[in-house]
């Protein structure tokens, strides 16, 4: 089992501000927002370390995730200004809890990224 910090806090092992929740999907702020609003969503069932490590299965999943994360907006009332959504594989993205989650970043015009 890959257990990481997330899975201590799907476990509420330790506390996290939790702001979306269904059978296979958590959403919680980020400890260490990078927008107004920044958004973790992970899947609850299952630990998947990278975005490399994904197998044919879990489409479904991972479409649950950037689901959730749209819902999230609407219903938070967002969606129409507009989001960006943010998933990092491995130390060149730099990827630091090895539990698959997609970044929701919204609440301000974000500026544009890539090398530096
Ligand atoms: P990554 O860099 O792996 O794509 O994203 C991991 C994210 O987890 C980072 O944005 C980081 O701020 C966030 N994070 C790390 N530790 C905690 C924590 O204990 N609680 C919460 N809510 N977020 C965390």
């Amino acid at each position: 089992m890959n257990d990481t910090l997330f899975g201590k806090i799907i476990r509420r092992e330790i506390p996290a501000d939790i702001v979306y929740e269904d059978d296979e999907v958590l959403g919680f702020r980020d400890i260490a927002p990078q927008a107004p609003v920044h958004v973790l969503f992970i899947p609850k069932n299952e630990a998947i370390p990278t975005l490399d490590d994904l197998q044919p299965g879990h489409a479904e999943l991972v479409g649950k995730l950037v689901l959730a994360a749209a819902e999230y907006a609407r219903r938070e009332g967002f969606a129409q200004n507009g989001y960006r959504v943010v998933m990092n594989c491995r130390e060149d993205a730099g990827q630091t809890v090895f539990h698959l989650h997609l970044h929701l970043l919204a609440g301000a015009r974000l500026g544009h990224f890539g090398a530096r």
